[in-house]
């Protein structure tokens, strides 16, 4: 893949992003897995969120960029509806996972959660074995099945079961940061998901093993659907087909989130069309 020439309107974010994986505009007509239509959110009073709209599609890897506090996690969380865990919130608006709302009264978390699964900035392997830690999901899903054949499938989709066969009734725990994040991505996918969220899965991580799970994602979108928020803009680069550039405004005290732009990576990073994406993309604030 060749690197254009720098020229004089390149901007600092271009020059140390990594190009995006491809150089062709991407296939209309992607099917949508989440419609994301958020007019606001709110925890308790405080309004986090306005007017997030952007569609989810399928098989491809959409990132979430922006500025601490931005409402990148937020948003993230709203696909699964993990903001709600001990903490009253409120959604204005709806989020359609295939074309049904997942706010509506009668939604069984449980499932909802099963078909948006998720990985977390930490790696949170559970204490127990290598094994257990995939096969809890399935037992406590009600997932039918071979355990042993599901496990090794979920083990060799996230690219650790080579390293890991000799061992499977270690703890979890046991394993480096690295694979403890392939471990959890292993949990995730064993459940087959339609959609996977990843809130800065590479944040805990050390450059290689950021790398292994970068690959891995471009192995997993072959399959998966997957949203990741990252602080790291030449990560959206490397990794995915969609951004989201997000920015946070005061009112009345209170700092609300919100979607500045939408659309294909190499558009976002290199040919931003808002004053505010082709500002934080200079680095002229953080
Ligand atoms: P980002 O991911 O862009 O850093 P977040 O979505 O984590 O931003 O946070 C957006 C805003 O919501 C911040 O002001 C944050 O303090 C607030 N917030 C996040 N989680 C909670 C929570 N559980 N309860 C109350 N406020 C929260």
């Amino acid at each position: 893949m060749s690197t254009p020439a720098p020229t004089s309107s390149t901007t600092p974010a271009e020059k140390t992003a990594s190009k995006p994986a491809r150089e062709k505009a991407l296939p209309q007509n992607t099917p949508v897995v989440i419609d994301t239509r958020i007019n606001a959110f709110y925890y308790g009073s405080f309004r986090a969120l306005r007017d997030v709209n952007l569609p989810i599609r399928e098989r491809q890897i959409t990132a979430f960029i922006g500025p601490s506090g931005c409402g990148k996690s937020t948003t993230l969380r709203c696909y699964n509806r993990l903001n709600e865990v001990g903490t009253p919130t409120k959604v204005d608006g709806q989020i359609l996972l295939q074309g049904r709302n997942i706010y509506d009264a009668n939604v069984d978390l449980v499932k909802l959660r099963r078909h948006v699964g998720m990985v977390f900035q930490q790696p949170n392997p559970f204490h127990m074995s290598i094994f257990d830690n995939i096969a809890f999901g399935l037992n406590l899903n009600n997932i039918v099945g071979d355990r042993k054949q599901i496990v090794e499938e979920a083990l060799r989709g996230a690219a650790l079961w080579d390293e890991v066969k000799d061992k499977l009734h270690q703890p979890g725990t046991s394993l480096s940061g690295g694979q403890q994040q392939r471990l959890c991505i292993a949990r995730a996918i064993a459940l087959k998901p339609q959609v996977l969220l990843m809130d800065e899965p590479c944040s805990a991580l050390d450059p290689i093993a950021t790398l292994k799970v970068e690959d891995l994602m471009h192995e997993l979108k072959k399959q998966f659907t997957i949203v990741i928020v990252t602080h790291n803009m030449s990560q959206a680069g490397r990794v995915s087909d969609y951004t989201a550039f997000f920015y946070v405004e005061m009112v009345s005290g209170g700092r609300t989130g919100y979607l500045v732009e939408f659309g294909e990576t190499r558009e976002i990073l290199h040919n931003p069309k808002n004053e505010l994406t082709q500002n934080y993309l200079q680095g002229k604030f953080g």
